[in-house]
């Protein structure tokens, strides 16, 4: 099954007068090839897993229309077009039912989203890229950063086109940085909020920088200055616990976070920070595995006379204020905030 649309060197006139009408002409899964300068070498970017992250592709659609030319081929997957145009509009994930996409690059790839991820790895190995970027908007407000499960040179270098902060992760989700990086450089960037101006901004600056540099990995020794944060451990929700956003304890809810929590987006949170309301033990409402897979729910959070808190000095990030994503993802993402590993 072939369900990819591919198409090359499209011209500024023919992609829309916006980028709702681009995804409408796209149709489907696309995959978009521009010719370089230099037609030797290929980089990839690969946007919109999911369908409520607007930024990758809106730059993508603003750099057609800007009628460059890269310095290298670069192959542009769109992938999540139908759940993107489901409205209204970059409002889906995913389609109803349909798994996270970025949780399906690794077998078995049986369901369509399964079907979607196996052709992105086959697109991706066709052309062997010299690097991959995917690029991603939080669902929440916040800065951006980069992710990748491997630190070097090369991987620096690619990260700092876009942000300062790089979050090194060996979470094992099936996500695609997690495969590709086998054979091929590769980072995640969550350019920030899916619905703010600066991340389609930074998306686009970012872009330009990896569409039109002649190089961009192995810089030789360059210090990027990028800030660092190791080994992230997700709390998670555990099975049929209720989940609110407030400023004061619901009751009717077992967890009520506050309404603000996103607020704490690499801010780092103490001992004193209040999360939220709810009543313990805290193994029975959240889960939570450190790299070595061990409970580590008690180190991330504690309860306190119907409050919560975090357990020990934390920098949070991908902090959501969406329930569903709560419920089907994570809450947030934790590292402990003296840059070492969380651990007893
Ligand atoms: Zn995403």
């Amino acid at each position: 099954m072939r369900r990819f649309r591919f198409i090359r060197n499209p011209v500024a006139t023919d992609i829309g007068n916006n980028v709702e009408e681009f995804l409408r002409i796209l149709a489907g899964p696309s995959c978009i090839f521009l010719e370089g300068e230099d037609s030797s070498r290929n980089r990839a970017l690969v946007t919109l897993l999911h369908g409520n992250e607007p930024s990758g592709v809106m730059a993508l659609f603003r750099w057609l229309k800007s009628g460059r030319r890269p310095a290298v081929n670069v192959v542009c997957i769109i992938a999540s077009v139908v759940a993107a145009l489901e409205l209204p509009v970059f409002s889906h994930r995913m389609l109803p039912r349909a798994r996270d996409l970025n949780r399906c690059f690794r077998p078995p790839f049986e369901d369509a989203q399964g079907v979607l991820a196996e052709e992105i790895l086959e697109i991706l190995r066709l052309h062997h890229p010299e690097a991959v970027v995917d690029m991603h908007n939080t669902s929440g407000s916040g800065p951006s950063f980069g992710v990748c499960t491997h630190m070097d040179r090369q991987h620096d270098a690619l990260v700092s086109l876009f942000t300062q902060r790089l979050i090194i992760s060996h979470l094992g989700l099936g996500a695609l940085m997690e495969i590709s990086e086998h054979s091929y450089p590769t980072v995640t960037v969550e350019v920030g909020g899916r619905i703010d101006e600066e991340a389609h901004e930074l998306a686009f600056e970012g872009m330009c920088l990896y569409f039109e540099r002649d190089k961009v990995l192995d810089e030789g020794d360059t210090d990027w200055g990028l800030e660092l944060l190791r080994d992230p451990i997700r709390l998670e929700l555990n099975e049929h616990v209720t989940l609110t956003y407030a400023e004061h304890a619901c009751d009717n809810y077992d967890i009520t976070l506050t309404a603000d929590i996103e607020h704490h987006n690499f801010g780092g949170v103490t001992r004193d920070t209040l999360l939220g309301w709810a009543d313990g033990p805290e193994r029975r409402l959240f889960s939570a595995q450190d790299a070595g897979g061990r409970c580590a729910v008690t180190k991330l959070v504690r309860i306190e006379d119907g409050k919560l808190y975090a357990a020990q000095p934390l920098k949070l990030f991908m902090i959501t204020n969406n329930t569903a994503i709560a419920h089907s993802d994570c809450l947030f993402y934790a590292v402990s905030d003296d840059d070492s590993t969380i651990c007893d």
